[in-house]
């Protein structure tokens, strides 16, 4: 495929294979952008923002539900390119689909409902008389850097806002899922969109992402990633506006009194969904320690079940990881764990990018495998003493992106819910579960800002108070 800026779509002598993670074939190719390239674009999306600042809020949304139409109609085409390009089984490719148009369809709707407030000026002193209002307004150009692993919904959850709210928007998809975002694109422009309020660039991340988020026309910077780059990109921005969607660790409380079935059978959904590549994927298991032997009887034939293979293949339950060296990594941080002392309960195989998928027992929280972001396919089971123990368990991270507890116990939940560091926080499910209208986003290193289209335009937007006297 081509990339798109400048309000046209653009092909390089340079490209770069995207490859199927499964077979390591070369599904299609892409054009390698440059800095030149970033810089040409973002002088045609000042052109954009000015044309989306003064388009109505209606037909903001009615481009948005006009893409979720059209997406609508080619949703096995996008599915079967996720699978493609990022690994995960058709099944999970198309419930991305669905949510990738719910997501737009939200930001459709909250494209109407951004309002500012009247302030009771005559509360201050000299303020008799004098009428308040604040007025939110676009940002201008919002930059979306997405991440591999929700090639199409995490796209959505930075465009959709970005025209919901007025703005042009710079998608720098990742490099192994770059084909779903240009069809988004395709999608976007057939349903209306001002071709020169959108690019998306193709090409070396590191390259082409500081020259977009050092350059002082962005006004905001809208990342999904690891903390790495994160952290790298907040050291680059200067004064820009900036959210972060980073990595996390997320840790599972399962207390005495739960239902062991249920909880292993929503460990087994929360930690190998997608190979364990979600940012909300369960990895840390606290069990009480006189259940665990009970608690890895019920979840070890649930991960038995989850058969490898092709993603294409409807009879799969999972599929490879992104990259080879990423599954390496997998494999070592679990010999690692085994060689300190782990129990291997099942699971601990490789062949090239397919991973098997684990669960470790008995796991020391100092192991890599606990105290880092795995990012794939294996759960890590530590076991607890008393409640205080479990939630010290599960704030011992840098991370805090999602937890879960189950228990029958409303006081335990609800102190749960308190103390535990996380933005996101279920009870009596895994930790991957969400709503995309609801807000999202992580505490500690898992971040800063929401998601969700809602909260997400109040970061895309500026706010302006204006006072007449
Ligand atoms: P990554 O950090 O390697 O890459 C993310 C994006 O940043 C890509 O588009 C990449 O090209 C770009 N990039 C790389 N170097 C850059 C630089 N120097 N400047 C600017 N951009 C640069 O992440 P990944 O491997 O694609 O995704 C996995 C990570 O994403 C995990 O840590 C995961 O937890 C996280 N994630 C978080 C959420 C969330 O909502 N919190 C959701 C999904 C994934």
């Amino acid at each position: 495929m081509r990339m798109f800026f400048a309000a046209e779509w653009h092909d390089r002598a340079e490209h770069i294979n995207v490859t199927n993670p499964f077979n390591g074939e070369v599904i299609d190719t892409v054009p390698r952008g440059t800095v030149a390239d970033v810089d040409a674009a973002i002088a045609t999306l000042v052109e954009g923002a000015k044309l989306m600042r003064n388009m109505p809020s209606a037909d903001r949304c009615r481009i948005l539900r006009k893409t979720v139409e059209l997406i609508q109609k080619r949703a096995e085409e996008f599915a079967q390119t996720i699978t493609l390009e990022e690994g995960k089984i058709l099944a999970e490719s198309r419930l991305e689909v669905s949510r990738g148009c719910e997501t737009l369809e939200v930001s459709a709707e909250e494209a109407k409902r951004i309002t500012g407030e009247v302030l009771p000026l005559d509360a201050a002193p000299g303020g008799a008389g004098k009428f308040g209002f604040t007025l939110r307004v676009p940002c201008g150009i919002v930059a979306a850097i997405t991440p591999f692993n929700f090639p199409l919904n995490l796209v959505t959850h930075k465009v959709g806002p970005a025209i919901a709210a007025g703005n042009a928007v710079l998608i720098k998809p990742a490099g192994d899922t770059p084909l779903t975002a240009l069809k988004l694109v395709e999608c976007l422009l057939e349903a209306g969109l001002p071709p020169q309020a959108i690019a998306c660039l193709t090409g070396p991340g590191s390259e082409l992402g500081a020259a977009i988020c050092t350059d002082r026309r962005v006004r905001k910077i809208s990342f999904t990633g690891s903390y790495d780059v994160g952290t790298a990109i907040c050291r680059m921005a200067g004064v820009k506006r900036v959210t972060m969607e980073l990595g996390s660790n997320s840790p599972v409380i399962v207390m005495d009194d739960a239902d062991l079935d249920r909880a292993a059978q929503l460990v087994a959904m929360s930690g190998f969904a997608n190979a364990g590549q979600v940012c909300i994927s369960a990895q840390r298991i606290l069990t009480p320690r006189t259940r665990t032997a009970d608690f890895l009887d019920a979840l070890k034939p649930r991960v038995e079940a989850l058969t490898i293979g092709n993603p294409l293949d409807e009879t799969t339950k999972m599929g490879p990881m992104i990259r080879e060296s990423d599954a390496v990594r997998v494999e070592n941080w679990i010999h690692e764990a085994t060689s300190a002392g782990a129990t291997l309960v099942t699971g601990g195989t490789r062949c090239g990018t397919l991973h098997a998928p684990t669960i470790l027992a008995n796991v020391s929280p100092s192991q890599r495998i606990s105290c880092d972001e795995l990012f794939g396919p294996a759960v890590a089971v530590t076991p607890f003493t008393d409640f205080d123990e479990a939630l010290a368990l599960a704030n011992g991270t840098n991370y805090g992106l999602s937890a879960s507890i189950f228990t029958r116990d409303l006081d335990r939940a609800l102190r749960f819910a308190r103390e535990v560091d996380a933005g996101n926080l279920h009870i009596n499910w895994g930790t991957q579960w969400r709503a995309d209208f609801m807000p999202y986003g992580g505490l500690k290193d898992s971040g800063t800002g929401k998601e969700g289209p809602r909260y997400a335009i109040r970061e895309m937007t500026e706010e302006k108070m204006v006072v007449i006297h």
